[in-house]
C-alpha cells in the first residue's frame, strides 16, 4: 500500500522525471497545469499548445474513435525547417562556400499527405526527394514542382525508371542516377543517347566506415549495396571512354538509419569526401557530395550512443559534416561542394502519434493466505507455508529460493495426480504472496541479492490495450526498438501500478515489456489505476518514421483511423484531415476474401439452421445483420452503442 501522504505529494514535475518527457520530448511534447499531456509546435512560441486529451475529444465527437494515429503537420514542418537553418548556421559559422539541399527519402514514410507536406514547407530550402524505386519516382514526380530541388534516384534501376528520370532532367527537375550495381552505367548511356537527353550520374560507395546501431550491415564492405574502389574505377573508366565523365557529378553514401555515435558519422564522411576529391581528380566535374540518412532520434532521451538514441545535437551533427567537408576539400584545392542528406527518420518520426484507449487489467493480487491450514494438508503446502509465515527482511533471498523449491515439488506432485485443482490453487497463491512481499520489501534491504533485482516484473499488472504491436509498433517488436509510451492525462496523480502493456492480437509477442528508463530498460512501466467507467489513454510517441508501412496485418488488425491536425499560432487546432481505419471487410479483402461471397454462404449457414428448427426466420434476420454490421465495422474493439 503506498502511503496517502506519498500520493498527495505526487507533482506533475514527477512526472515529467518519471516519463523522461523533458529529454526526449524535444520540447515539442509537455505536460501541462491539468495534467495532460499537450503539444507546443512553435519554438518562438511556447505559450501555444494543445492539449491531446482535447484533440481525442473533438475526433470523438466526430464519430471516430482510437486507436487512432495523430499526425501534427506542425511538427513535420518544424523539423525540416530545423534540419536546414541548422546545416545553413554551420556553413555560415564555418564560412563554407557550398551550400545544403536536403532530400526527403520516401520509403520512411511514403503516404502522400507527407510527400505533399514535405515538397510545400521545404519549398523555401529547395529540399528535394529520394526515391529508391520505381513507384518512388512517379509518386515523386507527381508531387514535385521545384525546379532547384534535387531527386536523387537510388535503387536498382530499369529502362522505364530511367527514361521516366531522363524526362524528368528534360523538363528541367535536377535528376540524378546514383549507380549501385556497375551494370546500370551501360543502361543509363544507352537511354540517354537513345533519348537524346544527358543524365546526371552519381556514383554509390560502399565505404570501408562502419557504424554501430541496428543496422549496421548497410555500410560496411559487405553491404550488400555500392560500388567497390574497383569497380568505382571501372566506372570512371567507361564513362571516360564514352567519353561521357562530364555527366558524373555525384557521390552517395548510406551508412545505415538511426546511427548513435557521432564518431562513426565523422569518419564515413572523411572516407566519402576523400573519394570525391579523387573523383575530381580524374577530370569528373562532381558538384554534389550526397551522405545519406542516419542522422538520429533520441528516442529514449539518454543522450547516449545506445541504438535508440544519439550522444550528438543537431548542430554538433551539421558543424561536424561541413567542417569535414571543408577542410578536406580545401586541402585538395577543391571547390566547396553542395551537401546533400537524405534525413528521414530525423523530419518524420516525431509528426504521428499514436493514442489508444486501455480495454482492461489484470493484476497480480492472489487470495490472502489463512494464518493457519487445516492439518490434513499436504505436506509440501505446509512447508510453502512456514517458508511464508517466517518471511522477515532479513530472509528475503533464502525464502525466495525455498518458495521456489517447494512450488516446483508441488507442480510436480500434480502432475502426477497427487494434488488437486483447488490444493494446487491454494499453494500458487501461497507462493505469490511469498514473492509480492519480497518484492515489496526488497528495496528496504541494503545490498539486494541480484536474484532478486527483476522480481517486481514478475508480478507486474497486464493493461490490455486497444491495439496491434504489429501494425502500429512494428519495430518494438522486430528490433526491440524504445518508444516512449505514456498516459496522456492524470499526471497530476501519482501512477500507483507497474505494468507491462498487451495488445489485442493473440500473440505472446503483442506486447510491450521494453520501456525507456533513466539508466537502462525498463520492464515495467508505471501507470494509473483504472477509474471504473472513465476512460485512460496512452500515447506511443516518435511513430512518424517507417512503421506505418512496414506494419501488417497481424491477426487481421488493420491501419487504425489517422487523423491530420494543424495547430493555429492563435492555440487552436483543426481537424485537416481524417482518414478511417480499415474496416473488417477491407483487411478480408486483402488477403482475398470475396467479402459479397461470404454474406452468400453464410446466409445458407442460416439458412439450414432454420430448416434444423434451430433458429427462426426472424433470428437469421438478426443474425444476418449482425454479421453485415461486423464486416463494416473497424478491426479494433469498439464500444458497443445501443
Ligand atoms: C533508408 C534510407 C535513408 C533514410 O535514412 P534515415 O536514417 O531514416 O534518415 C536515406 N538514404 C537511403 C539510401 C536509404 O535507404
Amino acid at each position: 500500500m503506498i502511503k496517502p501522504e506519498l500520493l498527495d505529494r505526487w507533482k506533475i514535475k514527477n512526472s515529467e522525471d518519471l516519463y523522461g518527457i523533458k529529454t526526449w520530448g524535444a520540447s515539442y511534447f509537455e505536460i501541462n497545469d491539468k495534467g495532460e499531456v499537450s503539444v507546443t509546435p512553435f519554438a518562438d512560441k511556447p505559450d501555444v499548445s494543445v492539449s491531446l486529451v482535447d484533440i481525442i475529444k473533438g475526433i470523438k465527437e466526430r464519430g471516430l474513435d482510437a486507436p487512432v494515429l495523430l499526425r501534427f503537420e506542425n511538427l513535420l514542418d518544424s523539423q525540416l525547417t530545423f534540419l536546414n537553418e541548422s546545416f545553413n548556421a554551420a556553413i555560415n559559422d564555418a564560412g563554407y562556400k557550398g551550400s545544403y539541399q536536403g532530400v526527403y527519402p520516401i520509403k520512411v514514410n511514403q503516404q502522400q499527405q507527407v510527400l505533399k507536406e514535405v515538397t510545400r514547407f521545404g519549398e523555401r530550402y529547395h529540399h528535394g526527394l529520394e526515391v529508391g524505386s520505381k513507384p518512388e519516382l512517379i509518386a515523386a514526380l507527381s508531387v514535385m514542382k521545384d525546379k532547384e530541388a534535387c531527386l536523387v534516384c537510388n535503387g536498382y534501376k530499369d529502362e522505364e525508371f530511367i527514361d521516366l528520370g531522363l524526362y524528368a532532367t528534360k523538363m528541367g527537375f535536377k535528376c540524378f542516377f546514383v549507380v549501385e550495381i556497375p551494370g546500370e552505367v551501360d543502361m543509363i548511356l544507352q537511354r540517354s543517347r537513345k533519348l537524346g537527353i544527358t543524365p546526371n550520374i552519381g556514383v554509390r560507395i560502399k565505404l570501408a566506415s562502419r557504424a554501430g546501431g541496428h543496422w549496421t550491415e548497410s555500410g560496411g564492405d559487405r553491404s550488400i549495396f555500392g560500388l567497390n574502389v574497383s569497380q568505382l574505377i571501372d566506372v570512371v573508366d567507361l564513362l571516360k571512354k564514352e567519353d561521357m565523365l562530364h555527366a558524373l557529378k555525384l557521390v552517395h553514401y548510406h551508412l545505415g538509419s538511426q546511427i548513435p555515435n557521432i564518431r562513426d558519422i565523422r569518419s564515413a564522411v572523411v572516407e566519402a569526401a576523400r573519394v570525391y576529391a579523387e573523383l575530381v581528380k580524374e577530370g569528373a566535374p562532381m558538384g554534389y557530395l550526397d551522405l545519406g540518412g542516419g542522422l538520429a532520434v533520441d528516442y529514449d532521451g539518454s543522450k547516449t550512443n545506445y541504438s535508440s538514441s544519439r550522444n550528438y545535437s543537431l548542430s554538433e551533427y551539421c558543424a561536424d559534416i561541413i567542417e569535414v567537408v571543408m577542410s578536406i576539400m580545401n586541402e585538395h584545392e577543391i571547390e566547396h561542394p553542395t551537401i546533400i542528406t537524405e534525413s528521414g527518420r530525423a523530419i518524420v518520426a516525431y509528426y504521428s502519434v499514436l493514442l489508444f484507449n486501455v480495454l482492461d487489467t489484470s493484476t497480480f493480487e492472489h487470495p490472502v493466505v489463512p494464518e493457519t491450514l487445516d492439518p490434513e494438508t499436504h505436506e509440501q503446502i505446509i512447508n510453502l507455508h512456514e517458508v511464508y509465515k517466517g518471511l522477515t527482511l532479513k530472509n528475503l533471498q533464502e525464502s525466495f529460493n525455498d518458495a521456489i523449491y517447494y512450488r516446483d515439488i508441488i507442480r510436480d506432485h500434480f502432475k502426477h495426480g497427487q494434488l488437486s485443482l483447488r490444493e494446487r490453487s491454494l499453494a500458487e497463491s501461497i507462493f505469490w504472496n511469498i514473492i509480492t512481499y519480497i518484492a515489496a520489501e526488497k528495496s528496504r534491504v541494503k545490498r539486494v541479492p541480484q536474484e532478486l533485482d527483476g522480481i517486481g516484473d514478475a508480478i507486474a499488472d497486464i493493461y490490455y490495450c486497444n491495439f496491434s504491436v504489429f501494425q502500429s509498433v512494428p519495430d518494438s517488436w522486430a528490433i526491440d526498438q524504445l518508444f516512449p509510451i505514456m498516459p496522456i492525462h492524470r499526471l497530476n496523480e501519482m501512477p500507483t501500478r507497474k505494468a507491462v502493456i498487451a495488445d489485442i492480437t493473440c500473440d505472446c509477442d503483442g506486447k510491450i515489456d521494453r520501456f525507456i528508463d533513466t539508466h537502462d530498460v525498463g520492464h515495467t512501466l508505471r501507470l494509473h489505476a483504472l477509474n471504473n467507467g472513465s476512460d485512460y489513454y496512452l500515447g506511443v510517441f516518435l511513430v512518424g518514421a517507417y512503421q506505418e508501412t512496414l506494419g501488417d496485418l497481424h491477426n487481421l488488425f488493420g491501419d487504425t483511423n489517422v487523423v491530420s491536425i494543424q495547430i493555429n499560432k492563435t492555440g487552436g487546432f483543426d481537424i485537416v484531415r481524417e482518414i478511417e481505419g480499415d474496416s473488417v471487410e477491407d483487411v478480408l479483402s486483402y488477403v482475398e476474401y470475396d467479402t459479397k461471397r461470404m454474406v452468400e454462404d453464410f446466409k445458407q449457414s442460416a439458412e439450414e439452421a432454420i430448416r434444423e428448427g434451430r433458429i427462426t426466420a426472424a433470428d437469421r434476420r438478426n443474425i444476418i445483420n449482425a454479421y453485415q454490421n461486423g464486416l463494416r465495422g473497424y478491426t479494433y474493439y469498439e464500444r458497443f452503442e445501443e
